[in-house]
């Protein structure tokens, strides 16, 4: 039983574990070490005032990081039924235009081009053909894989390698920022894997067959009814409404103690285990969890290293928020759209390194004020085209030029943020990687007492992010 429990990292892998371990172990101290001042790791939202054309104040929500969840983590929605979260929610029915309407923007054509969302939407669609290729495709040529390989690859297989690079890019794009041709489709999309083989190497015969998941164990209380018909949530504040729920929360643990502005810089295992901080204080816990980075945690390694904390490389995103007035409604209604990869990579004159752009005033309006609330969009830029220094200017005329080659109006508000090295890609191997790591971590010197968790580690998703800190120390009793 742990006397003592060390989490190295504040983001939200740290806070759900502190939230669970706290929990579990009421009797045992719990110290949260993060390196910044607040906590909440990626997932920050800041509430910004400005004034509108006619100079009425306004009150809008930008998003840095992670912005809108699906209702599939059953982790998430437990965290939001036990913090008492629900009058917070800002849903997107399936039946709203957000849910139904997502486009692409396909080099050389003129304004963006929906994704079907039904069959009779397909018969009218330009992307009608690339769609039938690829289901006829994936229903006649079974094909069943070997062993791990990239998302790239794996779609080539079974729905043709214009679809892959059409609809698979642009899906790595908005979920990874990465290149499809280098993620790991077992450790990025294991519900396709699932589905092929189920489908016996038939992907879309596979996704029929898939059996309904079970929310046994999580204390969900209505949440599935909350849920009923909806295609995405978020919260009238954000994202942060979950890590300013979970640092309130565990401020009045008597058994949490949370440590900000506070780097870990030495992590060991002599006799005992031994966490050294940027401060020098020294702590002796009986058990770790790092919610950090891998990346940042292999430097702390005093003695006995870790495998793989390196293999993979991270993609850093620029993200533009961009704030129009109300009366500007210049897209169309939708999600937003995303950017394939051309046809000749990543270094093309026709894209400096946009990956897609979210039309948030469609799905989170209700987080701004007054209504009818400010246009807001956030456009992401860099993971694979690498580092992108584009002006302002150059996105804003992008940016019009994707939706039609429309007059934007004038800017209310914009920030542009970087985020270095902010979600992990898995190359192929990964879980396998994974699984060696987790070998190490029970046999080896730290005999069970560090448990490594994080985006880099189990999927980068809140959900996966959630799931993994409520999973933490499910052996140390
Ligand atoms: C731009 C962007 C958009 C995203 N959009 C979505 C989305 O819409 N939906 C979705 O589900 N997911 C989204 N994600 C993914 C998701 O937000 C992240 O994967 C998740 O927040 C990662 O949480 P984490 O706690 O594992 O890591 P982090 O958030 O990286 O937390 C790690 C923490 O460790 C701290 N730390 C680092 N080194 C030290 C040290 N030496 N000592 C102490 N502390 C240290 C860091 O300061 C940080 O707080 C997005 C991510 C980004 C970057």
């Amino acid at each position: 039983m742990p006397a003592h429990v060390a989490i190295l990292g504040g983001g939200l892998s740290g806070l759900s574990a502190a939230f669970h371990l706290s929990r579990r172990f009421p009797n045992a101290l719990i110290t949260i070490i993060e390196k910044h001042n607040k906590l909440g790791g990626w997932a920050q939202s800041d509430r910004i005032e400005v004034k509108d054309e006619r100079g009425q104040p306004c009150s809008v929500l930008l998003e840095s990081g992670p912005r809108t969840l699906r209702p599939n983590a059953h982790s998430v929605l437990e965290l939001i039924h036990l913090l008492g979260l629900k009058d917070s929610l800002v849903l997107t029915p399936r039946s709203a235009a957000a849910a139904r309407k997502r486009f692409l923007y396909i080099y050389g054509t003129k304004g963006l081009t929906p994704l079907p969302s039904s069959v009779a939407a397909l018969v009218s669609s330009p992307l009608r053909s690339l769609f039938v290729r690829a289901g006829l495709r994936d229903t006649f040529i079974a094909s069943q894989s070997a062993g791990d390989e990239s998302v790239h690859e794996f779609l080539s297989r079974h729905f043709g390698e214009d679809f892959a690079l059409t609809l698979g890019s642009a899906l790595v794009h908005g979920i990874y920022a990465a290149d499809s041709r280098k993620l790991s489709v077992r450790a990025a999309f294991p519900t396709l894997c699932e589905a092929e083989k189920r489908g016996r190497g038939r992907v879309i015969a596979g996704s029929f067959l898939s059996s309904p998941t079970t929310t046994n164990g999580y204390d969900l209380g209505d949440m599935k009814s909350v849920m009923d018909g909806v295609s995405v949530y978020s919260f009238r504040d954000g994202l942060s409404t979950i890590t300013n729920a979970l640092q309130a929360h565990l401020a009045f643990k008597p058994n949490v103690r949370m440590l900000l502005g506070t780097g870990v810089s030495r992590l060991s295992m002599g006799d005992a285990v031994e966490v050294t901080m940027s401060t020098g204080e020294r702590i002796t816990p009986t058990h770790v969890v790092s919610a950090l980075p891998l990346p940042q945690l292999q430097p702390l390694l005093a003695s006995s290293s870790l495998p793989h904390l390196n293999a993979n490389p991270s993609s850093s995103v620029k993200v533009a928020n961009f704030v129009f007035p109300s009366s500007s409604r210049f897209h169309p209604d939708g999600f937003g759209y995303l950017i394939p990869r051309s046809k000749s990579g990543y270094q093309n004159s026709e894209n400096p390194g946009i990956l897609g752009t979210v039309f948030d005033s469609c799905s989170l309006a209700e987080q701004d004020r007054p209504s009818p609330a400010p246009i807001k969009v956030t456009m992401m830029l860099g993971g694979p085209y690498g580092h992108v220094d584009i002006p302002e200017s150059t996105l804003l005329s992008h940016l019009a030029s994707h939706v039609g080659g429309v007059r934007l109006p004038k800017l209310l508000y914009s920030r542009i943020q970087h985020h270095r090295d902010c979600i992990p890609s898995f190359t192929p191997g990964h879980l396998e990687r994974m699984d060696e790591l987790r070998q190490v971590l029970r046999e080896g010197p730290w005999k069970g007492r560090l448990e490594v968790i994080g985006a880099g580690v189990g999927g980068v998703s809140v959900g996966d992010c959630v799931e993994a800190g409520r999973n933490a120390g499910v052996h140390w009793q």
